[in-house]
């Protein structure tokens, strides 16, 4: 399977934002926090930024923050397109349902590599059977859960009876290592500052 090698701090950096692609360490010891530049000797002598570049620093934003290569990314424009919600909208929604999207929202992964992983190696399991793929779009009722047999994993032990924190169209319950897509995502519940008319003028080029 073809995978991004760029290092995930100079991701941040190359799109002047912190992605949060490493999990705890994007809380502690941050480089972007640190060094908040574009990567490159020349990075300080650059010139204006032109409309399409903008647009494309959006898009790889976009793409790099939901750990999505740009084949995949295209697939979800194209089929966005075809949506009857704003393009846009449509596409991000794709990204927030994505199964590996869940488990990292639901805090059983602590970025979004970690919970692809996880999903990969199937501790996951969606209304009861296991899910590898971590594509899968989850529906509205959909239970997501660890694996039983996977519950005393420290990662996953460690969660048990916590307090944690989900967006509202997620519950989880840590007790059980159980949550459940309880309605669709909506604008705001997405945490990255996203101008999403510029991905759709980035591909409508
Ligand atoms: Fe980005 Fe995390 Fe690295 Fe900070 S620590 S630059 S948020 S990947």
């Amino acid at each position: 399977m073809a995978k991004n090698l760029y290092p995930d701090c100079k991701q941040c950096r190359r799109e002047g934002c912190k992605l949060f692609l490493k999990g705890e360490r994007c809380l502690t010891k941050c480089s972007f926090d640190k060094r908040p530049v574009i990567p490159g000797v020349h990075a300080t002598g650059r010139k204006k930024v032109s409309e399409y570049g903008i647009q494309l620093r959006e898009k790889q934003k976009v793409r790099r923050a939901y750990c999505i290569l740009e084949k995949q990314f295209r697939n979800y424009y194209e089929k966005a397109t075809r949506s009857k919600e704003s393009t846009g909208w449509a596409l991000l929604k794709m990204l927030e349902l994505r199964l590996d999207n869940v488990v990292y929202r639901l805090n059983l992964g602590s970025s979004r590599t970690e919970a692809r992983q996880i999903v990969n190696h199937g501790h996951i399991t969606v209304n009861g059977k296991k899910v590898n793929i971590p594509s899968y779009q989850v529906k509205v009722g959909d239970v997501i859960a660890v694996k039983e047999s996977k519950q005393n994993l420290e990662m996953f032990a460690s969660l048990k009876g916590l307090k944690v924190n989900t967006p509202k169209w997620l519950e989880f319950d840590t007790n059980t290592l159980t949550g459940k897509v309880l309605a669709l995502p909506e604008r705001d519940d997405i945490d990255l500052n996203i101008q999403e008319h510029l991905i759709v003028e980035y591909y409508s080029r």
